[in-house]
């Protein structure tokens, strides 16, 4: 933190202080809160043939330039413009001619010193590493049959099979099959196959029945350098340089600006033939730095949140946190989801650590994404990773979340109870240790109010927080921390590989027989691991990418988790959202053994042709023998599903050691 910077913060904070008119001409203000708000929608470039408009956001800077370029890096500007004020804080100039394959940035002058070059927080192209902008016309992004790409239907979130990937975990190990590893194009490619000619990649995504295929960050992010994507690195994304341009590290060609666009668009367009939906990761919460990022040198300081002490405030963990109640920033995430909606034909958004996004904000961008259409789901982290200046009352945390519905959280608690908890490595969940029947149960009812739930008993919630079950993400893992596999052999390093399939079995069986929205990280289908490494952001493909290869040694697992989609998706008892429908039809048995958690659902109110459902989950080393009156049929029962039934049983059932049964009756 240098003297300026203290300044800067300092002296909006005198309130006394009179709105002064400097020798330019333009107001100085006291504080953030003075900025007039842009209304328009214009910021950014506005691209014609025949000349270009650029608009920028920046009250208090004294002079503004844009800078143009032949190149999209290296080399002097061609051209530098100073840009005129304009109303309501922006700056702005026009420059005429066909300016399409040209490169920006814009500078603002602060304390009568330039900034560095920013391509502009409203930029949609870049060129290699996102450093500048890219002037093109966003009508040649296009594929071919764009204008005829459709939505898939649905009818209610909790009808959602939510697959969490990675776009270089997806494709990038050989025995995937693909022309494209770990490219855009890879996760939408068909035909592939493993070396034992099983399908892989998109053929298996429809294999497996999943509906959403929610992206791991493809906004352009800045920890890869995209001039050597030849050295194979790797990370996660979550280090955002570029809102609303996409990613270079996943195109063919990062120096073409619209490469990377219209590949995108083509991925897009085709999951959506092959019947997904398509979410996208956002990390609008923090940028990858902070002093220099895109936000801070158009308009310094404004985009973040200050502690009292003039530090930065960090809620985020990496070094800085966005500022969601200010006017702009609020506008420019309402902007920016609305952008991907409308430009990429994006069905959802999964919000990294939303709760430092206060609730007015995520209110806002879903109100401006229903008039889009409705059905574009939204859901996120309900918590932060540190403590913000925010009070947690406007905060968008988990125990808020009945004031931001429908927008669904994360459950960390059905997660936690069936894993064992995320920081506490060799701590087990109900699956492969004793205990959390209570949370399980929390999980079965989607997070909603339940009277056989004791909400005192619950992992890490102090009560009910979903408004309805469309609310909860339940999970038993995802990209973050260790994947089920490595959870489950921390926790008992000792078990066998058929131990091991058994508890992975029951803990995916727990998260489809739940209401709420089932959640499965890619790879765990078919048992894959992540070597033991918990934080793996940056890990190489060792441990990172999936290996096909498992597809045929673990052909039972995929087999089961094909099952327990299929089960869910054919039986609407299981995908109840309304809180009430969910505490009349599901009762809990009581006095059940410890370890066990049974419960039937009344398939009527769902109408489901399964009138009865009875769900037993044994999460004990030895069988249980329970009592069921009069005749059921087993459709899942010892790690095997058939939808049909795999046979009656009367009168009383064992229920094997770490397994579930899923009995029922028409
Ligand atoms: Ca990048």
């Amino acid at each position: 933190m240098n003297i300026k910077r203290l300044i800067l913060l300092f002296v909006p904070l005198i309130a006394f202080m009179p709105i002064m008119l400097r020798c330019t001409g333009k107001p100085a203000y006291g504080s953030f809160d003075e900025y007039p708000e842009y209304t328009g929608s214009d910021l950014g470039l506005t691209y014609m043939p025949e000349k270009s408009t650029f608009k920028v956001w920046s009250p208090a800077a004294e002079e503004v330039r844009l800078n143009l370029y032949d190149e999209g890096r290296g080399g002097e500007a061609a051209e530098v413009i100073d840009m005129k004020p304009g109303e309501q804080g922006t700056w702005e100039t026009t420059v005429e001619g066909d300016l399409n394959g040209k490169f920006y940035t814009f500078q603002i002058m602060q304390e009568g010193e330039w900034l560095g070059e920013t391509p502009g927080p409203w930029t949609k192209a870049v060129g290699v590493n996102g450093d500048r902008a890219a002037v093109i016309d966003m009508t040649t992004t296009d594929p071919e049959g764009w204008e005829n790409d459709v939505r898939p239907p649905m009818k209610s979130f909790t009808d959602a099979v939510i697959y969490e990937v990675h776009m270089r975990d997806f494709t990038v190990h050989p025995s995937s099959g693909s022309a494209y590893p770990g490219k855009f194009l890879g996760l939408c490619e068909s035909g592939t196959v493993s070396p034992d000619g099983l399908k892989t990649g998109l053929d298996h995504l429809k294999e497996l029945g999943v509906t959403h295929i929610q992206i791991l960050p493809s906004y352009d992010y800045g920890s890869i350098d995209e001039t050597r994507l030849d050295e194979n690195r790797y990370n996660w994304g979550y280090d955002p340089k570029n809102y609303n341009a996409v990613e270079g590290g996943y195109s063919t060609d990062p120096y073409t600006p619209a490469t990377r666009i219209r590949e995108m668009k083509e991925m897009v367009m085709r999951l959506h033939e092959a019947g997904f939906r398509v979410i996208m990761d956002v990390v609008y919460n923090h940028t990858y730095v902070g002093e220099e990022s895109h936000l801070n040198l158009m308009v310094p300081g404004y985009f973040y949140r200050i502690n009292e002490d003039g530090t930065w405030s960090n809620a985020s963990g990496c070094g800085n946190e966005t500022a969601s109640e200010r006017p702009m920033m609020r506008r420019y995430m309402i902007e920016s989801a609305s952008y991907w909606v409308k430009e990429f034909h994006i069905d959802g958004f999964r919000f990294d650590l939303m709760a430092i996004h206060d609730i007015e904000t995520m209110r806002a961008i879903r109100a401006a994404l229903d008039e889009i259409d409705p059905t574009i789901s939204m859901h996120g982290e309900g918590w932060a990773a540190a403590d913000s200046p925010l009070p947690a009352a406007q905060r968008a945390l988990k125990e808020n979340a009945r004031q931001f519905a429908p927008i669904a959280v994360f459950s960390d608690d059905i997660r936690d109870a069936i894993r064992g908890n995320w920081v506490e490595g060799d701590k087990g969940g109900f699956v492969a240790a004793n205990g959390f029947e209570e949370s399980v149960k929390f999980g079965v009812v989607g997070a909603t109010a339940h009277p056989q739930v004791d909400q005192t008993k619950i992992v890490h919630s102090k009560g009910a927080y979903a408004a309805t079950a469309a609310q909860a993400i339940n999970y038993a893992s995802c990209h973050d921390d260790p994947c089920l596999l490595d959870k489950l052999k921390a926790v008992r390093p000792e078990a066998t590989t058929d131990e091991l399939i058994r508890m992975d079995k029951l803990a995916q069986t727990i998260v489809f027989t739940s209401q709420g929205v089932p959640f499965i990280f890619a790879g765990e289908e078919i048992l894959r691991d992540k070597k033991g490494v918990h934080n793996s952001y940056q890990s190489p493909d060792s441990v990172n990418a999936i290996d096909w290869h498992n597809k045929k040694v673990y052909s039972d697992v995929f087999a089961y988790n094909q099952g327990l989609i299929a089960m869910r998706k054919a039986h609407p008892a299981f995908r109840m959202s309304d809180a009430e429908m969910i505490a009349e039809s599901i009762r809990f048995a009581d006095g059940a053994p410890a370890n066990t958690v049974m419960f039937t659902i009344d398939g009527s109110a769902a109408g489901d042709e399964w009138s009865e459902i009875r769900v037993i989950y044994n999460g004990d080393s030895l069988p249980l023998t329970t009592r069921i009156d009069g005749t059921w049929e087993k459709a899942c029962f010892d790690g095997k599903i058939g939808l049909d039934g795999l046979g009656s049983v009367t009168g009383e059932i064992t229920v094997p050691a770490t397994s579930a049964a899923v009995l029922f009756r028409k």
